[in-house]
């Protein structure tokens, strides 16, 4: 549980930190000094968004064969994008107002390649489109009809992706048309994964078919890079969940991983950003946004705005499923 026993270690120095402003190197050498002598046997990590267990398991199975940070979430992630069951994510995903399934994606690495897809249709596994634009263009982002056919040029197979339950009601919301986004719907599966590797390395993978009955076109934070997913291989990474808009507005996983940057533990890098949003959003008591953060050492956490985030664990000594802090008592 390197969350808790790291926290309280870290939140020491953490609070020296943000009383005095300085002191970051002092802090962070002793922060390296302790984890060397740790890091052979706590690495790899991986962490993602919600309840994702099972995505946990297979990015564990990479990850545990000496498999890289970045073939871990995208392989990851791609549990959720194919589950019809998880309805906001890829597959069965619930559709915009006007009963498309559209979805965005993105991925970034150690050395801060990423790549992204957005307002994607019809392609069942936008993270690998995503990562074919990071690895096979000279581009970060490609959206909409762009990006379906690229996704087709590069061998991806055209698919309905509106399922018969996620149809059903999809008419039935069209009798009222009201659109509210519902905090922690399902518990939610839009998935931002984070994963650090044997040697050391990471990378993280966001994907998403994003709030449901959106108006057509609407495209939220988790394909935009530095807003629903960043990753700096010197400091870690990090991932958002929950309303998009809010998340956009405060460049919020950009945001966690400058804090902890500045030598904010994972969580308290969370509750900085999960704090920035409630200040520039009024309306915050109606609305959910969870951060998830994984830093270089290993160590992780999370932090919303609501009571009911949660985020998932596989690390050497098993897989766990922790509920995130939160701001409103
Ligand atoms: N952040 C996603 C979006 O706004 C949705 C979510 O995470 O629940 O599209």
């Amino acid at each position: 549980m390197k969350s808790r026993r790291k926290f309280i270690r870290n939140s020491l120095a953490g609070g020296a930190l943000l009383g005095t402003a300085i002191h970051l190197e002092a802090c962070s050498t002793s922060d390296q000094a302790e984890t060397t002598e740790e890091k052979p046997s706590e690495l790899p990590v991986v962490v993602s968004t919600w309840n994702n267990v099972k995505a946990n398991e297979v990015a564990w199975g990479v990850l545990d064969s000496g498999g890289s940070a970045l073939d871990a979430v995208e392989a990851g992630v791609k549990v959720p994008e194919a589950d019809v069951n998880d309805r906001s994510v890829g597959y069965g995903g619930r559709p915009d107002r006007d009963g498309n399934v559209t979805l965005d994606a993105c991925i970034m690495d150690h050395g801060s390649n990423c790549g992204s897809v957005a307002f994607l249709q019809h392609i069942k596994h936008p993270i690998s489109v995503a990562r074919k634009v990071m690895e096979d263009t000279p581009h970060v982002m490609l959206v909409g009809n762009g990006a379906f056919q690229f996704a087709l040029e590069n061998g991806f197979e055209k698919e309905d992706l509106l399922t018969d339950k996620s149809r059903e009601e999809w008419e039935k919301w069209l009798q009222t048309s009201e659109y509210k986004p519902v905090i922690n719907i399902e518990m939610h599966d839009t998935i931002g994964m984070l994963a650090i590797d044997q040697a050391g390395k990471l990378s993280g993978a966001c994907t998403t078919s994003g709030a449901a009955y959106k108006m057509q076109g609407r495209v939220g934070d988790s394909p935009i890079i530095g807003a629903g997913l960043f990753v700096d291989g010197d400091i870690g990474a990090a991932t958002a969940t929950g309303l998009g808009e809010a998340v956009i507005k405060v460049a919020g996983s950009h945001l966690v991983v400058e804090m902890m940057r500045q030598g904010l533990h994972p969580v308290e890098a969370c509750k900085a950003a999960v704090e920035r949003v409630i200040n520039k959003e009024p309306d915050h008591k109606n609305l959910q946004v969870g951060f998830l953060a994984l830093n270089k050492h290993g160590e992780y956490g999370g932090y919303a705005i609501q009571k009911g985030y949660s985020y998932a664990v596989y690390e050497r000594n098993g897989p766990h499923t922790d509920d995130s802090e939160f701001a409103l008592k």
